[in-house]
């Protein structure tokens, strides 16, 4: 905090995880004496570059690029890249750190890193895109490769970006080194469920944490919010399993459907016209739409699965799911719940699936897609898909585990952020002062 005052959100990312690890530190001297907290909290790299680019009325627009690759004790660096104007350096430490433990919880070799850009792809052309994401690699392909750092989408990445950002990345390197980047197209080395592997994975981790505790989906309500990659394929999961998701939202506000969201719609929305949540509304004569996202915890639900952006979920939101008798939160995205309202949760007893453990599945799939890459070989949908319940329901077990093994039962958070640092803080030690 002295060296860094004004980065608040990675401050709080790290007090979440040192709080508690503390039972291990007390049992395990070595971390101590081995500073692997000191090392841990200090990126291993971060790169900050200019971004100039030329809009469609032919004037200059310069944004700030950023990459910080927090750790590779575990394997390759990996993290999405976020194109959205709240980014900052501080957001993508914490997001970075967050990425290490992560990936250490998919068992797979992958490290932590995260980038992007204050860009904001919402109004601009193809054509303005695609020169911004060209310029963003003509800097960024220096520090990444398949063997180094392999970043993935995130907020305002998707299969368009990553497109773009690869056949710069290709044309510089003058090599078809596909595995550097995930998320890509079927038609160039993406990994089938790549797309789905976030919100499926959320779901197969709900599912078994409802089911350890006697509960199940089926018949469940569940409020969802975002309408992006997480959310959608949330909803659609919850569906498969019976349970009837009634709301989706934007930054602009929410949907509530009392007839179940109808997903197709939010996909033709969303996805093919690029659209705002609220025209759901038009084709739907039941459902409603409230201007302010936050509003969506209002909505009387038995889960409720946070799968827009940080700090999307405060104490007056969980005060009202509770009020109106919550039983399970699934954090779809990343640290979507405030500190005190996490803690309130905890307090009224709710399961709870912390963002690290039960949105591993999309990192894990990407990795699944570098191994395709590796072997040259696609592997099928159901193939994927069984290796992702897999992870999911691994990351779980292993959780609950270590929360119990260090007096910490049935607290997930602990759990996974304990499972995560075992594994990273022992691979470090094993490999020295580096
Ligand atoms: P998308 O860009 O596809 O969708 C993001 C959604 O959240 C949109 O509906 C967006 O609305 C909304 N949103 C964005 N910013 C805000 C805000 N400040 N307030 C309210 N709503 C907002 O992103 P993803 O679905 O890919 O990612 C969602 C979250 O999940 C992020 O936290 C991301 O880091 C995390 N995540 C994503 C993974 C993936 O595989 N995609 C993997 C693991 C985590 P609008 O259109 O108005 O901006």
């Amino acid at each position: 905090e002295k060296k860094d005052p004004q980065e608040k959100e990675y401050h709080n990312v790290v007090k979440e995880v040192l709080t508690s690890i503390v039972p291990v530190l007390e049992q395990h001297p070595e971390y101590k004496k081995h500073k692997i907290l000191e090392r841990m909290v200090e990126p291993e790299r971060v790169v900050m570059f200019r971004v100039p680019w030329e809009d469609d009325k032919g004037e200059v627009q310069v944004n700030r690029g950023y990459r910080v690759q927090a750790n590779s004790a575990v394997g390759t660096y990996k993290g999405g890249l976020r194109f959205h104007p709240s980014v900052t350096l501080s957001i993508l430490k914490f997001l970075a750190f967050e990425q290490t433990f992560k990936n250490s919880l998919t068992g797979l070799p992958i490290g932590g890193a995260k980038g992007g850009s204050d860009f904001d792809p919402k109004g601009k052309s193809d054509n303005e895109v695609m020169r911004f994401c060209q310029s963003f690699m003509t800097e960024l392909y220096r520090h990444i490769g398949s063997m180094v750092d392999t970043p993935a989408g995130d907020i305002g990445v998707g299969g368009r970006e990553i497109g773009y950002l690869y056949g710069q990345y290709k044309r510089i390197v003058n090599s078809f080194d596909s595995a550097v980047l995930t998320g890509k197209g079927l038609g160039y080395g993406g990994s089938l469920a790549r797309t789905e592997a976030t919100g499926y994975g959320l779901l197969y981790f709900m599912k078994e944490m409802l089911e350890d505790n006697g509960q199940s989906l089926q018949g469940k309500t569940v409020v969802v919010s975002g309408s992006g990659n997480v959310a959608t394929y949330a909803i659609e999961k919850a569906i498969e399993f019976g349970a009837k998701p009634v709301t989706c939202s934007d930054s602009n506000g929410y949907v509530y459907d009392p007839d179940g969201i109808d997903l197709a719609l939010v996909k033709e929305i969303k996805q093919v016209r690029r659209g705002r949540i609220k025209e759901y509304v038009e084709k739907r004569p039941n459902a409603q739409y409230h201007e302010g996202c936050k509003g969506v915890w209002t909505v009387k639900c038995d889960i409720a699965l946070p799968c827009a952006t940080q700090s999307e979920l405060d104490i007056d939101g969980v005060k009202a799911l509770v009020a109106n008798g919550v039983m399970a939160v699934g954090e779809g995205a990343n640290m979507p719940t405030t500190l005190d309202a996490t803690e309130y949760l905890l307090e009224k007893g709710v399961l709870f699936g912390p963002a690290k453990a039960a949105n591993a599945g999309g990192v894990a799939v990407s990795a699944l897609e570098m191994s395709q890459n590796s072997e040259r070989l696609h592997w099928t949908f159901e193939e994927v898909d069984e290796r992702l319940k897999g992870i999911m329901k691994n990351i779980y077990r292993n959780s609950k585990k270590n929360a119990e093994k260090y007096g910490q039962k049935g607290n997930l958070i602990a759990g996974a952020n304990i499972t995560a640092f075992l594994h990273v803080a022992d691979t470090m030690i094993a490999q020295g002062i580096v």
